[in-house]
């Protein structure tokens, strides 16, 4: 990033950052370029095919996959960005990079879970690193758990789909305190709502087919921090590994970022007002969304989240599991699918069959909603509630 660069706000940054005009057309945003391959030098004996540096192939790296990089380092704060295929790209990079045989892993027991996956299931049991699970909103837990041996701490904050909240800038000393990196899944937060980075955090990810390309049509991840750590995740993991993101998803995903700052000020209004809204009804047996006063990590959440909460929450009805099915089916406006942080609002029902039940808070363990609130009208999506809630009978006040 230039150095005045650093000094401009947020929105300007998102509509500025990584773009600019192409030389040859002198058109004034920058076009995609499909291109695989770029032609060699006159003796390309010298070359390091394993390089993020120079024009050789576009897995090496491509012109739409850099300029993203530029705009998420800034809007970051961070010295470095990679872009990947997918949030699981980013992560799956970051584990195979950072983490050797014998290696130990502290992470959430609320997260993604392919995060889960990847190291509860793969990463042990395939290439013999430790794992241990922790309640990472118990400072004591994370420090009970840190072995001689450990290398990385990971936490998810908020933690999809409980919405759990863990201490970013505590467990960051706490891990430098023991020689240790800390990486923080963002997605829930955006970086317009939170800068792991700025508060001690050594990694920043994101799946930017979420909030950041927020439009539902593309998907990608990326990871931020230090360039010497980077540095080693670009030559291991992207070109060796491979999730390169595509020049055409890299130009989406820039295009919409362009509107983060505007969407999110939407998303943080709407997840409120709703989370607000849900909380006074009486067959909502419980609303987790750290914007609220009783979410038990409300004032870690008001000290690391600003100037908003995000618009994803989960909650539950009083009922069964077919009554949960049956409000899902009467809803109108609000669809029924995965994926969060999109312009259009979506919920999903995580059932009580759901493997991971055993690590979720026991009130979350008859099943719940989690709701990705969109950039609709508020009052409309309150209404669309309020009538599947009438139609399963549990309409109240
Ligand atoms: C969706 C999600 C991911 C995975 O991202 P993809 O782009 O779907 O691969 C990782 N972490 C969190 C918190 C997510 O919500």
């Amino acid at each position: 990033m230039r150095k005045e660069e650093k000094d401009l706000d947020f929105k300007t940054k998102v509509v500025h950052v990584g773009n600019g005009v192409d030389k040859e057309t002198g058109v004034i945003k920058r076009p995609i370029t499909m291109g695989n391959s770029y032609r060699l030098p006159y003796d390309p004996t010298d070359i390091n095919w394993s390089s993020a540096d120079s024009n050789l192939y576009t897995r090496n790296g491509g012109s739409n996959q850099k300029y993203l990089e530029n705009r998420l380092s800034s809007i970051a704060n961070s010295e470095d960005t990679i872009a990947f295929a997918s949030g699981v790209g980013a992560l799956s990079a970051l584990f195979f990079s950072m983490l050797t045989n014998k290696d130990h892993i502290i992470f959430s027991n609320i997260t993604y879970i392919a995060t889960y996956r990847l190291l509860n299931e793969l990463f042990n049991n395939k290439f013999g690193v430790e794992t241990t699970i922790v309640d990472t909103t118990n400072i004591k837990d994370v420090n009970l758990a840190i072995r001689p041996n450990t290398k990385l701490i990971h936490i998810e904050t908020p933690g999809n789909p409980t919405i759990s909240i863990s201490d970013i800038s505590a467990i960051a000393k706490l891990a430098h305190e023991n020689g240790i990196l800390l990486s923080v899944d963002n997605t829930l937060a955006s970086p317009y709502n939170q800068k792991p980075l700025c508060l001690g955090a050594d990694f920043s990810i994101e799946s930017l087919t979420k909030y950041i390309n927020g439009h539902g049509d593309s998907m990608g991840g990326s990871i931020s921090g230090k360039k010497e750590y980077l540095d080693k995740i670009r030559q291991q993991a992207q070109v060796n590994v491979g999730a390169v993101i595509s020049p055409f998803n890299a130009w989406l995903i820039m295009r919409g970022s362009t509107t983060l700052a505007l969407r999110m000020e939407q998303h943080n209004k709407n997840g409120l007002k709703i989370a607000k809204y849900l909380e006074t009804i009486d067959s909502i047996k419980f609303v987790s969304y750290p914007g609220l006063k009783n979410h038990i990590g409300h004032e870690i959440a008001k000290s690391q989240m600003s100037p908003g909460f995000g618009g994803v929450l989960s909650f539950a009805l009083n009922g069964g599991h077919d009554t949960h099915n049956q409000f899902i089916d009467n809803l109108k406006l609000i669809t029924s699918a995965v994926s969060l942080g999109h312009d259009e609002s979506l919920i999903v029902f995580i059932g009580k069959d759901d493997e991971r039940q055993c690590l979720y808070p026991k009130e979350f363990n008859n099943g719940f909603f989690r709701l990705s609130v969109g950039i609709e009208d508020a009052d409309d999506l309150i209404n669309d509630i309020n009538q599947a809630l009438n139609s399963v009978g549990l309409f109240n006040s």
